[in-house]
């Protein structure tokens, strides 16, 4: 036999086995629904121009399906609102813990809260971040850092070193936070794909932080419905709605709409809801936010081929919005 054939074999033998002992870790999702939601919003309990219970209907009758109202260290309570809650809309406690290291703004949300929690500072950048984080795992909430390019505030080599928070805001809709980065700051793409990479595992959520609801609706303007989360659970309950979004069980979005995302050992499925005549493209994006592939189809569909890291996808529609998918993680089997 001709040794270049030999080696072929070989070689292709050795690919095989190389794809076999690569697998997705499969989300356990089987039998859920999803629930749309935002965990980021002002009321006149602090610095919106709209009383709770008005900012709360204007999401109810949008379809949004749960709600954090989250005001600068207020507790804005939840139980005040009773009658908007129902099997159809949920109302989750919610505090954004606003702190700052000298000029650097430090705002980190809690979710699913029991109480206000006062705002932590501390003698150093990363401090004041974990004693926020800190705070709101002591009384059992979920934390999750807000706009990290607000002020130029949070660099990610500090983002790296905090413990114990799963979610960031890889965008909020507040038109001063500098969600895509520039002059030689990172966005916050590239700043979860350095901590995914870094192997930090860190989820990326898209928020209103609105503040105005009433006049004028225009860009330069803390408006709502700029972006949200859509998560994955079996009944509409704040503790399972919570652990699920730090579980990674949602995408997050400002305007695409997914049917389901599906992932299989070697494979992953994202099912685009179709929009009147809207056309889509996805990546599928790895390890140092590598473009791995670009579909046009729907569903956008990835093979596991090779030994990534992780696989995160980005679904473009025609009109400019997005939808940002969680990274899928990849395990030897
Ligand atoms: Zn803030
Ligand atoms: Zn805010």
């Amino acid at each position: 036999m001709h040794i270049g054939f030999i080696l072929l074999i070989v070689s292709s033998l050795l690919l095989e086995q190389g794809s076999k002992r690569h697998e997705f870790e499969i989300p356990q999702t089987a039998g859920m629904s999803w629930f749309k939601g935002n965990t980021h919003t002002h009321t006149t309990m602090s610095d919106g121009d709209s009383a709770p219970e008005d900012v709360a209907r204007w999401y109810k009758s949008r379809g949004y399906k749960f709600l954090v109202l989250s005001d600068h260290n207020v507790f804005t309570n939840p139980d005040t609102l009773a009658n908007l809650v129902d099997s159809s809309f949920l109302l989750i406690a919610g505090e954004e813990l606003t702190s700052r290291y000298g000029k650097k703004p430090v705002h980190v949300n809690g979710l699913n809260i029991p109480h206000v929690i006062p705002p932590q500072s501390d003698s150093t950048l990363l401090g004041t971040i974990q004693k926020n984080v800190d705070a709101v795992r002591e009384v059992n909430g979920a934390p999750h850092i807000n706009h990290p390019n607000f002020g130029w505030a949070i660099d990610q080599n500090t983002l790296l070193k905090v413990h114990n928070d799963k979610l960031f805001e890889i965008f909020n809709g507040h038109p001063l936070v500098h969600n895509f980065g520039g002059g030689g700051k990172p966005g916050m793409e590239e700043v979860w794909d350095f901590l995914l990479t870094a192997g930090k595992r860190m989820y990326g959520i898209a928020v209103d932080d609105a503040h105005h609801f009433k006049e004028e609706f225009a860009p330069d303007r803390s408006n709502p419905g700029k972006g949200w989360i859509v998560v994955r659970a079996h009944s509409l309950d704040a503790h399972e709605i919570i652990r699920n979004l730090e579980a990674g069980y949602f995408y997050a979005s400002t305007g695409v709409e997914l049917e389901d995302i599906k992932v299989e050992p070697t494979r992953l499925e994202i099912h685009i809801r179709q929009k009147s005549d809207f056309k889509y493209r996805t990546e599928f994006i790895g390890a140092k936010g590598k473009i791995l592939q670009r579909s046009d189809e729907n569903p956008a569909v990835y093979n596991l081929k090779s030994a990534e890291k992780y696989v995160r996808a980005k679904v473009y529609d025609s009109g400019g919005f997005v939808a940002w998918v969680q990274p899928v993680f990849v395990r030897k089997r």
